[in-house]
């Protein structure tokens, strides 16, 4: 079956079709996914531009209701969309159900933001005068997602970007098309006005480098690998757009000598390898003091022969597939090169199964230092490496030791090192005796350091990014 883009309120057919697999049965196919061209991306843009204007001035009522009722029809549709999910991306399937939930719980928050939006009044210090501070919608918004949270993600983009009254042009990846394109037709059916959210798949360097070289767009919200924010920012920052980027990780996980090994473990096993390690929040290093080290190398060994890897949609699955055979290659280039600069590599086989997928077991690279490639660059899959530490201030040193700044945890049974790490590890977010990736949706997500660039996402914080700051002097006249 053919999938369309969506522009000024039609179905498009695109200048050239990608056919989306499913990565734990290469045999599935899911469908064939219109690609845009430029001159397609600047229809879009163009008719988001035309639907500004009204929906930046109707009621938060009315967008209320468009975000509300699209919240309902995901959260109807979660187990059918988990599915959809778990055959596009490789998550397994209770991950893939639970993202959709995510996702519908995302629009009923932003839903109420739209009527929770406010201002401030303040007295001048000029006297006859009251000063007011209100928010406008910023514009059109040009949205650039990755593959890995296929509808959190652009949820979690598309919501606040139209209850705060701006309209959107909407690019997601090439890999996982098809929850994007589930989710538009959710809007359109929760009666969004043309114009105001429009969908142009295709290819990042063809419809993204147009989204960002475009005049006509105020503000791009991107998320993805660094190496493509930079191109963004290149593009947008001349133009002076407004830029949320969100990117890469090397989140540190310290286990502690005081930690409870089994919270440890469950936090590492979770964190590292689930959704195939394929989070920016993954715990790809694992940072552990010698107290502690040899034995939470062997229960970490031994809960890692539990994990059931295998098709995403199995019901006895812990782990699926990695999302494409160049994800393969690169993860078992990595642990080639994790293995030549003097790591021991457990688990990380290539697995052969019933169906012809991505399968690999996931890797623990052990006795590993700090300047390993493993240890600086992200990975993107199921890989963590250990690094041991000898006391506590040894392994905040080395966590603090990266470019990156996205999560960073802890395992402990001290409030002291706790509350200490709390404030001093260099990162967006802190998880205690918790795994690094996993967060609430109505609280603020993203990072520091070449992790994130501009205001934060997700809760009441989004709206920062996604409206303009107006501060007016009225003078009444009064005596
Ligand atoms: P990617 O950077 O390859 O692609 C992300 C998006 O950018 C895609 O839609 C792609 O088509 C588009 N793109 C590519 N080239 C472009 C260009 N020149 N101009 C504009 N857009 C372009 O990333 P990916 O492989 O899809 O996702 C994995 C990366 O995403 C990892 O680095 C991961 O850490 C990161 N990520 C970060 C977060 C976060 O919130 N910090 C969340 C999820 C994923």
């Amino acid at each position: 079956m053919r999938y369309e883009n969506y522009i000024d309120g039609q179905w498009c057919e695109g200048a050239d079709y990608l056919t989306n697999l499913n990565p734990s049965d290469l045999e599935d196919v899911i469908g064939d996914y219109a690609q845009a061209d430029v001159a397609q991306t600047q229809a879009a843009i163009v008719a988001a531009r035309a639907a500004f204007p009204a929906w930046g001035d109707v009621t938060p009522q009315q967008r209320f209701d468009v975000l509300d009722g699209a919240g309902s029809l995901i959260l109807a549709r979660r187990e059918e969309l988990g599915r959809l999910l778990a055959r596009e991306e490789g998550k397994a399937l209770p991950e893939a159900i639970a993202e959709v939930g995510r996702a519908g719980q995302i629009f009923k928050f932003f839903a109420g933001e739209a009527l929770r939006l406010s201002g401030e009044i303040l007295g001048s210090v000029r006297p006859g005068l009251n000063v007011e501070v209100t928010r406008e919608p910023l514009g059109v918004v040009g949205l650039i997602t990755p593959w890995n949270f296929p509808i959190a993600i652009p949820a979690w983009k598309i919501a606040p970007a139209l209850a705060y009254g701006n309209t959107v042009v909407f690019k997601p990846a090439e890999l996982a098309p098809g929850c994007a394109w589930a989710l538009i037709d959710i809007l359109v059916e929760a009666g969004v006005p043309k114009g105001v959210v429009n969908l142009v798949m295709g290819r990042g360097a063809v419809v993204g480098q147009a989204l960002s070289e475009s005049p006509l767009i105020d503000a791009i919200s991107f998320t993805g690998s660094v190496q493509t924010g930079q191109r963004i920012a290149a593009a947008c920052l001349p133009l002076r757009k407004k830029l949320q980027l969100e990117m890469g990780g090397k989140n540190p996980m310290v286990v502690l000598d005081d930690a409870d090994l089994d919270v440890a473990v469950e936090a590492c096993i979770n964190g590292a390898f689930y959704s195939t390690g394929q989070r920016c929040t993954a715990s790809s290093r694992l940072i552990v003091t010698a107290g502690i080290h040899d034995r939470f190398l062997a229960a970490m060994l031994e809960r890692m022969e539990r994990l059931r890897i295998g098709n995403a949609l199995a019901a006895d699955v812990d782990i699926g597939p990695v999302v494409d055979a160049a994800q393969l290659r690169k993860n078992q280039e990595y642990l080639e090169v994790a293995r030549a600069e003097g790591g021991q590599v457990h688990g990380g086989e290539v697995l052969e199964l019933d169906t012809r997928g991505f399968f690999m077991r996931p890797a623990l690279v052990i006795g590993t230092e700090p300047h390993m490639r493993v240890n600086r660059e992200e990975v993107f899959g199921p890989i963590a490496s250990v690094l041991k530490a000898k006391d506590y201030a040894e392994a905040l040193a080395l966590a603090n030791d990266t470019e990156f700044g996205l999560s960073a945890g802890i395992c402990t049974r001290s409030l002291s090192y706790a509350s200490h790490f709390k404030r001093h590890v260099q990162a967006g977010m802190v998880m205690i005796n918790a795994a690094t990736a996993g967060v609430d949706y109505h609280v603020p997500f993203g990072g520091r350091k070449h992790s994130s660039y501009g205001p934060r996402e997700q809760g009441s914080h989004a709206r920062e990014f996604y409206t303009l700051v107006k501060t007016t002097y009225l003078n009444a006249g009064l005596p």
